[in-house]
């Protein structure tokens, strides 16, 4: 047992005062946790204040923890947050699937927590196809299909490739510190099993600054490299590379905006396709496009480690076209790529700039033509992440022409997993918007203002978006009778009830610590809105709400009812048969 000298003095502090401070030890990985059998995991117990080794006792079902997990614990005093004693196993695992009943004393106060170790079944998947559309509410859905596939006396012109799925349940989002989550914790969720806080991923929010102060849980990303004898990774998306929902496939910190740590996590995983926006962090901080708060060059480092570097379209479907191309680092943007209504129809955002960002239904199409390629299978996360980007910012047409976008990706993912049963394909949300769909917005109706334009009932009638094209994309939305689409939770802002053309609504702007409407938007038949959110806060925000999964493919079936977000990562585990009957 390693104890640090610091205890010995604190040991004489008088044992009373000990017991005291004792009660709220805390144990992590939490209570309830779901364990993959002979998966890593930091095994943490802080205990307040100073506590002598020599009180201490951490069993495990019963036996002393020492003998479970065949090491010595670090017992450490730490100062760094309320003055606490830390009991470590790192990287630690348990084999033996059932339920453990883990207890820590000091003195006469006890802790326990119950854990479920868990093993698989048999292999029944080669390849799982992870898409997550960020914030995606109920309201996107139908949003999209009235856009995509029309609506003529109350029946839809077809299915989305997302909805149309044998298996359907109900995910629960919240963290472990608060019922709204935000998406680093809840892709963690899918991508390690393990509950954490808002900001975090990979690690459990315990006391402490330093990056080592957080229990690491291992991620799916080093699963399936380490397991099945070496499965290939493939993380896509729109958004920065180094934004939480991608990062959570392969990072452990816990604050997502640790780009640096971010983009090293990418690079000590090597998922053999990465792509997204976000290069700046990718380059040292004394190149002019670089933002990184160190010299380490990572865009060189990827190259020399075999990537072939793709920064555009054209690029990257030459790469996929190319048989010889079997890890491949794509960065289109210096930050988010542009959404599909403005690459697509309006032409606004950024797109001047870089004319030539790819599809993220293409992106999909080339990931998998590369990660088919690893004869042991495949796990591949697809994000569509500016439906979330979008919903923020109160801009609807934006946020579910991006629907539409990860619907088309879905069914790229289908068409590759039609003809053979071997793959998992899972559509889900990280988290909800407080967003509905109430009736329309008729620039035929009497009167001026925004509520006389609003259709509700039987005047809602139905929008006239004119047909969609090949791909669900109406060629325009500036349409004369249009969706009230509306957000349960604003800051002050002003609307008209009209798209946002000339590019990226933004509702309100910070001033003075305080969130205030933008001015830019409050033209003369704008109607003013007095926000319903703290007064500090811009955008819109999550809610907790649950959201909708859909799935086929082998493993599928076991997605029915309610769910909490960890089970995602259960179900993914099983049909790969990372741990089986172990
Ligand atoms: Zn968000």
């Amino acid at each position: 047992m390693r104890i640090v000298r610091r205890l010995l003095a604190a040991a004489s502090l008088g044992s009373a005062a000990l017991m005291a401070q004792a009660t709220a030890q805390t144990i992590y990985p939490l209570t309830r946790a779901e364990i993959l059998a002979g998966s890593k995991f930091d095994f943490k117990v802080e205990f307040p204040g100073a506590v002598a080794p020599e009180q201490v006792k951490v069993t495990v079902n019963g036996t002393d923890a020492t003998k479970v997990f065949g090491a010595e614990p670090t017992i450490e005093a730490s100062d760094d947050g309320p003055a606490r004693t830390d009991y470590w196993f790192r990287q630690v695992s348990l084999s033996k699937p059932g339920s453990y009943e883990v207890t820590a004393t000091a003195g006469t106060a006890t802790q326990t927590v119950k854990w479920e170790v868990f093993s698989t079944g048999p292999r029944r998947a080669r390849n799982v196809i992870l898409f997550i559309g960020d914030g995606l509410s109920m309201a996107h859905r139908t949003a999209a299909r009235m856009l995509a596939k029309g609506i003529v006396e109350g029946r839809y012109g077809g299915e989305l490739a997302i909805d149309d799925m044998p298996h359907m349940a109900l995910v629960s989002t919240s963290g472990t510190d608060s019922i709204v989550t935000d998406s680093a914790n809840s892709m963690s969720a899918y991508t390690t099993g393990h509950k954490s806080c808002v900001n975090a991923m990979g690690v459990y929010c315990a006391t402490g600054k330093s990056p080592n102060a957080y229990p690491k849980v291992e991620n799916i990303a080093e699963l399936v490299k380490s397991r099945n004898g070496g499965m290939a990774v493939g993380v896509v998306t729109n958004t920065e590379i180094e934004d939480a929902t991608p990062a959570a496939v392969v990072a452990h910190v816990r604050r997502r905006s640790d780009y640096d740590n971010i983009v090293r996590a990418f690079y000590e995983a090597k998922p053999e396709v990465i792509m997204g926006g976000g290069s700046p962090f990718f380059l040292p901080k004394s190149d002019q496009d670089g933002k990184r708060h160190d010299e380490e060059n990572y865009l060189e480092k990827f190259k020399a480690a075999g990537y072939r570097f793709v920064a555009t379209a054209t690029e990257m479907k030459a790469a996929g076209a190319d048989k010889t191309t079997r890890q491949l680092l794509g960065l289109f943007h210096k930050s988010n790529l542009d959404g599909a209504l403005d690459r697509l129809v309006l032409k606004k955002g950024t797109v001047s700039r870089y004319p030539d960002q790819p599809d993220l239904a293409d992106q999909t199409q080339v990931a998998i033509d590369i990660l088919s390629k690893t004869a042991n299978g495949f796990f591949l996360m697809v994000e569509s992440g500016l439906i979330d980007k979008y919903a923020h910012v109160l801009d609807w047409e934006r946020s579910v022409y991006d629907t539409i976008l990860l619907d088309n990706a879905v069914e790229v993912a289908r068409r590759f997993a039609a003809d053979r049963n071997d793959t998992l394909i899972i559509v889900v949300a990280d988290h909800s918007h407080p967003v509905s769909i109430i009736g329309t917005y008729d620039d035929a109706r009497p009167g001026e203002r925004l509520r006389d334009k609003m259709g509700i009932y039987a005047d809602a009638k139905f929008p006239n978006y004119p047909a969609a094209d090949d791909k669900g994309y109406p060629p325009s939305v500036d349409v004369s009778r249009r969706l009230a689409f509306v957000f349960g939770a604003f800051p002050d802002h002003c609307t008209t009830g009209k798209p946002s053309l000339g590019g990226p609504f933004k509702p309100a702007e910070e001033k003075d610590n305080k969130a205030v409407a933008n001015e830019v938007f409050c033209t003369p038949n704008a109607t003013r809105m007095e926000g319903n959110l703290p007064f500090v806060q811009p955008q819109g925000v999550h809610s907790a709400d649950d959201v909708v999964l859909t799935a086929m493919g082998p493993g599928s079936e076991a997605f029915h009812g309610r769910i909490d977000n960890t089970r995602v990562f259960r179900v993914i585990v099983d049909a790969l048969g990372l741990a089986p009957g172990s």
